[in-house]
């Protein structure tokens, strides 16, 4: 039997990737998606055609009742899960702190932290031995900014990460004795739509000349940093961290 992965956000970018090279390495594939009905079961169809096995579900992950029926459906369809990647993320518009709203950073948080909360405890609920589960891993994809914090564009955002990767040093230790693993990749600047709905156009060429490699990197670089944590190579990795950010 196929090992199951579920990627939040998995129609579009990074998600995407990676859901595709989850199937190539013999995954059954839960691609959710929030809005893009058409991108995620592109996705699917893409696998399906491969050979591969997926299925496309709607939920937004920042809506409880949207993520336990969204577990519920992987339930009956896939039959279980081995793999979570927490990987659904909104970035808004770049704006000084001085005209930030409250309501933005609660918007903001209620998706990039919320959501992988929400995802977390349901794959924990399933994977862990404490619940007669078999273990697995989970990946929450964060940010460099996590780290650099972002001054000037997306304070909200870098904050939300910050806090997502707390989550994942707190779970890593509370779960790892239950068999499950939980990791973080963060990603510098990475050619996606992020960019352009969150960014000024050609922003990614902008910052070209301050990223240490000289240029953003792709969603496969991502995707592939992101597979290796969920490998046996990784058996012994939890609460870590990988950084594709170019050497930012
Ligand atoms: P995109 O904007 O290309 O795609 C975002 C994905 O998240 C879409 O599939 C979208 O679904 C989904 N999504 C957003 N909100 C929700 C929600 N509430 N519930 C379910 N799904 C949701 O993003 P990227 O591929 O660029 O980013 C993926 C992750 O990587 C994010 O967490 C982001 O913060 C992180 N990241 C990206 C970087 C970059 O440079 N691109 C850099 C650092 C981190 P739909 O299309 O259906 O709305």
């Amino acid at each position: 039997m196929s090992k199951v992965m579920l990627i939040t956000g998995g129609g579009r970018g990074i998600g995407a990737a990676v859901a595709k090279l989850a199937a190539r390495r013999g995954y059954a594939v839960g691609v959710n998606y929030r809005s893009h009905a058409d991108a995620a079961q592109a996705v699917v169809a893409e696998i399906q055609r491969g050979g591969g096995c997926a299925i496309a579900i709607q939920a937004d992950v920042s809506q409880e009742d949207e993520v336990l029926r969204m577990f519920r459906t992987l339930d009956d369809r896939l039959g279980r899960i081995d793999a979570l990647v927490n990987n659904a993320g909104i970035l808004e518009k770049q704006m000084r702190v001085d005209d930030m709203s409250a309501e933005r950073l609660l918007r903001v948080l209620s998706t990039n932290v919320i959501g992988a909360f929400l995802c977390a405890r349901e794959a924990v609920r399933r994977m862990s031995t404490r619940h007669g589960g078999q273990g697995g891993a989970i990946v929450n994809v964060s940010s460099a900014a996590a780290r650099l914090g972002s001054p000037n564009e997306y304070v909200d955002y870098a904050a939300s990460k910050g806090a997502l990767d707390t989550l994942t040093i707190g779970l890593s230790k509370e779960v790892a004795p239950e068999g499950i693993r939980v990791n973080g990749v963060r990603p510098g600047t990475i050619y996606t739509e992020m960019h352009a709905s969150g960014g000024e156009p050609g922003r990614v060429d902008r910052l070209k000349s301050v990223i240490p490699l000289r240029r953003g990197g792709t969603v496969d670089e991502v995707a592939g940093a992101i597979m290796w944590l969920f490998s046996d190579e990784a058996g012994y990795t939890s609460g870590s961290f990988i950084d594709v950010s170019g050497g930012s």
